[in-house]
């Protein structure tokens, strides 16, 4: 079947399984000519509530920037699922389903996997949160294309899109040091990053983010997070999901943060780049 059909019967999935339903079909922003006055305009969807609906905003981001550890953070504050689609991928490999040796493969190669079959995991997500009365949602990891993006925009609005960026010297060290407890499912950090530094350029510190004494023992990599496989999928990327920051630039949407250094430095200035920055969950959240 043409990839295009595919994505056309993607598409009319999700719309089928109502990604779309009591949404504005997606509408481009209008265009700021100052950076600072587009800024301030993405953070008005964070004042009001459009059209009723929860808030629907994207993370973009290199592999090992934090996506994951500030989505979930966000997702907690602001009281919206926080949809992964490389959870979601990740759990139809565990399922040792039909798909599960094809997925291998690919994730294994640090590959993209087919747009249809993301899109019919995501819908599936999709569907689950609306049976549990969820609304609203914070995607991490979609869309990593520039066609995922046209397909997302042409079947629901997004209200924001926050690019997190981190020095490239870090990305590499922080998927190296991921892990996560077999039994929880925590997401933890051995890496201890010490960036001197040079040229005018100011140094950076993250400090590992270790696990709790039950989690301790039950540390897992994922297969991914080779050195081979995390620099081929910084090399994809690049190649291909670099351009969907200029998909959104363009449309206004884009929110670019440049992480100072650990959690503790970047959660409380991400709340504040964000507007959110009074709320009293920010204290907890940041501890
Ligand atoms: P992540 O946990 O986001 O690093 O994703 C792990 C892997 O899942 C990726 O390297 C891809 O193979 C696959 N994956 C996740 N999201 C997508 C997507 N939107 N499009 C294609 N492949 C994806």
């Amino acid at each position: 079947m043409a990839v295009s059909k595919r994505l056309l019967l993607a598409r009319a999935s999700m719309v089928a399984r109502g990604l779309c339903s009591g949404l504005e079909l997606g509408s481009a922003r209008g265009f700021a000519s100052e950076q600072e006055q587009q800024q301030q305009q993405l953070l008005l969807p964070l004042q009001r509530s459009p059209e009723g609906r929860n808030h629907q905003w994207v993370f973009l981001g290199c592999p090992g920037v934090g996506k994951g550890t500030y989505a979930s953070r966000l997702s907690s504050l602001i009281g919206v699922p926080h949809i992964a689609t490389g959870d979601l991928v990740r759990d139809e490999l565990a399922a040792s389903g039909p798909l599960s040796s094809q997925l291998a493969e690919i994730v294994n190669q640090g590959k993209l996997v087919p747009d249809e079959i993301v899109m019919d995991l995501l819908s599936k997500r999709l569907e689950a949160r609306e049976a549990k009365g969820e609304t609203g949602f914070i995607l991490d990891g979609f869309p990593r294309t520039v066609r995922q993006a046209e397909i997302l925009e042409g079947v629901t609005d997004i209200d924001l899109v926050v690019n997190l960026k981190l020095r490239e010297e870090a990305l590499l060290a922080k998927c190296l040091g991921r892990r996560i407890c077999s039994q929880c499912g925590g997401n933890y950090n051995i890496a201890s990053i010490d960036i001197k530094g040079e040229n005018g350029q100011p140094g950076m510190y993250m400090a590992p983010l270790l696990p709790p004494p039950q989690c301790a023992s039950k540390m897992i990599t994922r297969s991914d997070d080779t050195e081979e496989v995390v620099k081929e999928r910084l090399r994809i990327y690049n190649e291909l999901t670099k351009p969907v920051e200029d998909f959104y630039r363009q449309r206004g949407k884009l929110l670019e943060f440049d992480l100072p250094g650990g959690i503790p430095e970047s959660w409380p200035k991400l709340l504040q780049a964000l507007n959110l920055g009074d709320n009293d969950d920010k204290r907890s959240a940041a501890a």
